[in-house]
């Protein structure tokens, strides 16, 4: 177990910038996701804290020790590939066993220690296989077997589950868990996929083009985003331009299209503003302290355990989500339809520069 901290990290690969000046500390114990779009520097944030690549400014430090320059091996880091790199040749028993056998460990230790591994990644009877004779998800988990088997400090996994199916996805997510768990071994996970680090993350850096623009538990960077790119990355949402048109104190009153919503918290100067706001916290009926718009409905589209509605407000279209079927009793296209949503439910936050 290790925390990690990175020190104001800066990367170039010729004109582009990868990392702009990462600063981040990830606790003993944790389940720590860098998650953010296709080259937004996740990969190569990894690979620096593995010890594969080296910064071009700025201190990586694990626990009390700098090791900005030392080697994978020497600060004790293992990181797993998305394509799970096994060796073809080697059983699965011989693919766990090879860090063993590097580090010239008695046979008998070596056994030891990969029927734990095997055991903990539930693939006992599977030793004798070779790799092209497991599907992806047991590939995986030789993988992760691999890593854990040389009792990493730090377990760095890079979009892991990218090659399964949505199947395999979830139940490998939930053993990815398990075994952090099980262990309490400090873990640092990449994805794109904010539906998976919602779920297996303590707490997510959301990164957009080499920054971090957020750091926080799950809930923290879902219902509290600081930015208008945490708030739309986050999960289907409603992010809508409007302007502030009046102010008091820390309330002001805001505007879009035709449409006035007032008694709304914002502390920013910028007067352009989004408002953010989630499907399921808009309602089909009154309720207390709530904001209300009229429209015209645009779509009712049924996704089984949910249904949303698509409102048109002007031009501008937003979206709301029920999960019974009395809400959208009487409710057609083109029809009226009215969304109450409380104001505590709203958020403003200051429009992004592009
Ligand atoms: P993905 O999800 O697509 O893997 P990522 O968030 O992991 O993306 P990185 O792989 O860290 O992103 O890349 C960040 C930026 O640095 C990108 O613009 C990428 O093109 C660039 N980059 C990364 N590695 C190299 C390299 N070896 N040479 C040149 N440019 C690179």
């Amino acid at each position: 177990m290790v925390e990690v901290k990175l020190k104001d990290v800066v990367k170039t690969f010729g004109e582009t910038v990868a990392l702009k000046g990462v600063d981040l500390e990830i606790k003993h114990g944790e389940l720590f996701t860098l998650l953010g779009p296709s080259g937004c520097g996740k990969s190569t944030t990894l690979r620096i804290i593995a010890g594969l690549d080296f910064p071009d400014r700025g201190e990586i430090w694990f626990d009390d020790s700098e090791v900005t320059y030392l080697s994978s091996s020497e600060r004790g880091a293992v990181l797993v590939f998305q394509n799970y790199a096994l060796w073809p040749h080697m059983t699965v028993y011989d693919n766990i066993a090879y860090g063993l056998k590097v580090r010239k460990l008695p046979k008998s230790e070596i056994d030891k220690k990969v029927r734990w591994a095997l055991e903990l990644v539930k693939l006992e009877g599977f030793e004798d296989r070779y790799p092209t004779q497991l599907s992806g998800g047991q590939q995986q988990r030789v993988a992760i077997a691999r890593a854990l088997v040389v009792e990493p400090k730090l377990l760095l996994l890079d979009e892991p589950l990218s090659n399964l199916d949505a199947k395999l996805r979830l139940e490998m997510r939930s053993e990815i868990r398990r075994i952090q768990r099980e262990l309490g071994i400090t873990v640092i996970y990449v994805t794109h996929d904010q539906e998976e680090a919602m779920a297996i993350s303590d707490r997510i850096a959301v990164m957009n083009i080499g920054n971090i623009e957020q750091v926080g538990t799950p809930r923290e960077i879902y219902e509290q985003p600081r930015t208008e790119f945490v708030a739309s990355f986050m999960g289907k949402t409603n992010v809508i331009p409007a302007k502030v048109v009046e102010r008091e104190e820390n309330k002001v009153t805001v505007e879009f299209e035709s449409f006035r919503l007032d008694g709304l918290t914002y502390n920013e100067k910028n007067d352009n503003v989004v408002i953010v706001i989630r499907p399921e916290r808009i309602s089909l009926h009154p309720i207390e302290n709530a904001v209300t718009l009229t429209g015209k409905v645009d779509l009712i589209e049924y996704y089984g355990f949910f249904i949303e509605i698509v409102g048109l407000f002007g031009e501008k279209r937003i979206i709301a989500r029920t999960i019974s079927d009395k809400d959208i009793k009487g409710l057609k296209p083109q029809g009226e339809v009215t969304f109450y949503i409380n104001r505590e439910d709203i958020l403003v936050l200051p429009r992004q520069q592009l």
